[in-house]
């Protein structure tokens, strides 16, 4: 079959790999439809340390079951389905909890060894599911393919970002970049009732997509001053940084109001960041890092979409097929597309 593969030195390339086969009685093998790129992917190919030569990529994805070990109780063959990003048991201490990430089957699809043992990625024709009855999720009738590939990683991710944020109707809400996740975050936060969204963001297109989808939008060095004419003054109720690193911290630090809460989702990989602490004793101020579970958000997350409420599509920016994959990498890695899906 053919896959997008890890070809070094920052590229990919589309070439041929063995198919997967069922190794443990509750895999499942599942014909891709749809692979979507992430950003997790650029940033896995451009430093390339966590991922072997020729590994399979991509981790988002939606397809049809074509084999079933005898152990997978909720799933037939021929089923529509989406994936989560990454494999937990399902059965263990963590996993009873809803703390998937924690358990120690994770196995992150098409990344190497940056988050647990290798597992081969869903930018291929096949992929191997561990666990299907955990990881695979049914797609609702009416949800389509393209909408069904965002439900696994980024509307996760989004969906996490404003529940752990505590949103409720009539707050304010400052979404901290553009991207996919910032944008899906943007549609959540809309429909679980914020009053105003601000979505801050360097690039003019990234923020007239978030005004076409509701938000208010600003340039970074703008928001707090666009949200304080919100807010009587007082900084957004919740901040959900989706850029990371120091600079997303800062900036939502910048925004929030006292006794506000900020969600990052951004991802942090620096040692550490000095953090105002009296400020943030003193301003009551909630700090949480979420990292999105579709394994446990998966019902309100589906419902979400099947009810319209969220139409996560709005941020594909193009569709290819599998062979064009290698230069569709380079497009979005130049920022020059948004989201890319894969047709298969
Ligand atoms: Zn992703
Ligand atoms: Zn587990």
């Amino acid at each position: 079959m053919r896959a997008v593969r890890f070809a070094g030195d920052g590229a990919v390339r589309v070439g041929p790999v063995a198919e997967p086969v069922l190794k443990d009685p509750a895999d499942a093998i599942v014909r891709v439809r749809r692979a979507a790129i992430c950003g997790t992917d650029l940033h896995t190919v451009a430093h390339g340390t966590s991922l072997g030569l020729g590994a399979v990529l991509g981790h988002e994805f939606a397809g049809e079951i074509t084999a079933l070990g005898p152990a997978v109780a909720g799933h037939r063959i021929g089923d529509l389905v989406v994936g989560g990003d990454f494999t937990a048991c399902g059965t263990c201490w963590w996993c009873r909890r809803g703390d998937h990430w924690e358990c120690g089957q994770r196995r992150f699809f098409g990344t190497g060894g940056a988050f647990g043992p290798p597992l081969d990625g869903a930018q291929a024709e096949l992929v191997r599911v561990p666990f299907a009855d955990t990881v695979l999720r049914a797609i609702p009738d009416g949800v389509s393919l393209d909408a069904a590939v965002f439900l696994g990683d980024t509307l996760a991710t989004g969906y996490a970002a404003v529940q752990r944020g505590g949103l409720v109707p009539g707050d304010c809400v400052a979404v901290l970049g553009g991207g996919p996740v910032g944008q899906l975050t943007s549609l959540v936060a809309q429909a679980c009732g914020a009053a105003s969204v601000v979505l801050a963001e360097p690039i003019a297109g990234r923020r007239d997509l978030a005004v076409r989808e509701g938000a208010l939008a600003v340039a970074p060095e703008n928001a707090r001053e666009l949200i304080d004419r919100l807010t009587e003054g007082r900084g957004a109720d919740v901040v959900i940084d989706a850029i990371g690193g120091p600079a997303g911290l800062d900036l939502a630090l910048a925004t929030v109001r006292r006794r506000g809460t900020v969600v990052s989702v951004g991802v942090h990989t620096g040692p550490a960041w000095p953090m105002p602490v009296a400020d943030a004793f003193a301003g009551e101020l909630t700090l949480r890092f979420v990292i999105g579970d579709f394994l446990r958000d998966a019902d309100p997350i589906c419902a979400l979409v099947r009810s319209g409420a969220v139409d996560p599509t709005v941020v594909a920016s193009e569709t290819v097929p599998l062979d064009a994959a290698s230069e569709a990498y380079r497009r979005m890695g130049e920022r020059r597309t948004l989201k890319t899906l894969i047709a298969l």
